[in-house]
C-alpha cells in the first residue's frame, strides 16, 4: 500500500515559488532548497511562477532551468498577485506534497522535510508555518496580529499565523481549493471550507529580507480588511454567501411593502390623512429602496459566482519545463 504514492506522484514534494522582482534571490532558494533536499533524499520539483516581473527574473528561471531538470517556469503577463500566482502553482504541482514558499529568502527551506514529514506521517492536509520570531516591521506585525486574531474567532482555525507564505500542503488539497482575489492570507479557512480540516502548524525560522522591498505596500491595509469580511462570509455561509444579500433584500423590500400597503388601505378606506403626511411613509420607501439595492447587490454576487469558472484564467506568457494542461490533458485521452 506504501508503494503505491510513488506510482502516483512522480515527486515527494512540489515546492511552488510565486515572485514578482526577486532577481537577486532565485538562484540562491534554488542551491539551497537542491542541498537540504539531496541530503534528505526528497525528490522534487521547483515551480518558480513569475507575476509579472520588470527585472530580469525570467532570464535567471530561464538560466536556471537549463542547469537543473528540476526546475520549472510559469510566467504570467502582466502582474495578477500572489493569489494567483499561487492558485497556478498549484494546478501543476505534481509532488505528492505541495510547499508553497517566498522567493525573497525569508522563508527557509531547512523546513521542507520537516513539513514533508507532518503531511506524509502526520497525516495532515495542510501545515502552515508559523513566524514566531519574525523579522518585519511594526507597522506590518501589529495589523497581522489583529487579523490573525479575528480571523481565528471568526473561522475556528487555531492558526497563530494564518498568512504565513510557508505552507505545506497534500497535493489533493491544492487541487481542490480555489485561491483567487486576494486570498492567499486565508487559504487555511478556504481549506476548511471545503472539508479539509486537519489543519497543523509548525513554527518556522524568518530571516529578514536579504535582497529587494516588499511588494505589499500600504495596499494591505486596503485589501486586508476586505478578505477578512469576505472569508467571514466564507466561512459563516459556505454554500451561499451572496445568499446573504439577497435575503436582507427580499427582507427590507417586504418590510416596505407592508407599510405602503397598510397605509394605502388606510387612506382608501378613512382618507383622513394624505399618505405623505405620515413619518412612516417614508421608511416605507426607504424599506423598499434599500431592499431592492440588497436584492441587486444579491443578484449581482451570483453572477460572479457563477462565472466563477473564468475567474482564474491568467494570461500566461511562457512555460519552462512544464506540460501545458491541454497537451497534458490531449496525451491522456490517447
Ligand atoms: N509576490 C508576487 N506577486 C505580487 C506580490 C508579491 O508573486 O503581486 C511574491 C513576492 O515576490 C514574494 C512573495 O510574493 O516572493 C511575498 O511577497 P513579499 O516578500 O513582498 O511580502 P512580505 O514578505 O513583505 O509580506
Ligand atoms: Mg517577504
Amino acid at each position: 500500500m506504501l508503494s503505491s504514492k510513488k506510482v502516483q506522484y512522480p515527486y515527494d514534494i512540489s515546492i511552488v515559488v510565486p515572485l514578482l522582482n526577486e532577481e537577486e534571490s532565485l538562484a540562491e532558494l534554488a542551491s539551497w532548497i537542491r542541498t537540504v533536499l539531496q541530503e534528505h533524499k526528497l525528490s522534487y520539483e521547483i515551480i518558480f511562477i513569475d507575476d509579472g516581473s520588470s527585472d530580469s527574473s525570467w532570464s535567471v528561471i530561464q538560466q536556471l532551468a537549463q542547469e537543473q531538470a528540476c526546475i520549472r517556469g510559469l510566467r504570467f503577463r502582466r502582474n495578477y498577485g500572489k493569489s494567483a500566482a499561487l492558485n497556478t502553482g498549484f494546478q501543476y504541482a505534481q509532488g505528492e506534497v505541495v510547499v508553497t514558499m517566498d522567493a525573497d529568502l525569508q522563508d527557509s527551506p531547512d523546513e521542507l522535510p520537516e513539513l514533508y514529514k507532518m503531511i506524509v506521517e502526520d497525516r495532515f492536509d495542510l501545515v502552515s508555518g508559523w513566524k514566531k520570531k519574525r523579522y518585519d516591521p511594526l507597522s506590518k506585525t501589529i495589523p497581522t496580529k489583529i487579523y490573525n486574531g479575528v480571523t481565528r474567532l471568526m473561522s475556528g482555525i487555531h492558526l497563530n499565523d494564518m498568512n504565513c507564505g510557508l505552507k505545506a500542503y497534500r497535493n489533493d488539497v491544492v487541487k481542490t481549493v480555489e485561491v483567487y482575489g486576494e486570498m492567499h492570507r486565508y487559504i487555511p479557512v478556504i481549506a476548511k471550507a471545503s472539508g479539509f480540516d486537519k489543519i497543523g502548524e509548525k513554527v518556522v525560522r524568518h530571516y529578514p529580507r536579504k535582497h529587494g522591498v516588499t511588494k505589499f505596500g500600504m495596499n494591505r491595509f486596503i485589501n486586508g480588511p476586505l478578505d477578512l469580511l469576505s472569508i467571514i462570509f466564507i466561512s459563516r455561509f459556505s454554500k451561499k454567501p451572496m445568499h446573504f444579500f439577497g435575503t436582507m433584500g427580499l427582507l427590507s423590500f417586504f418590510i416596505g411593502f407592508l407599510i405602503l400597503a397598510y397605509l394605502s388601505i388606510v387612506k382608501l378606506l378613512y382618507s383622513e390623512y394624505g399618505m405623505t403626511d405620515r413619518p412612516i411613509f417614508y421608511l416605507g420607501i426607504l424599506s423598499v429602496i434599500l431592499g431592492s439595492q440588497l436584492f441587486l447587490t444579491g443578484f449581482l454576487a451570483e453572477l460572479v459566482a457563477r462565472s466563477a469558472p473564468n475567474r482564474n484564467q491568467y494570461a500566461i506568457w511562457e512555460y519552462l519545463q512544464i506540460k501545458k494542461k491541454k497537451e497534458e490533458d490531449d496525451n491522456e485521452e490517447d
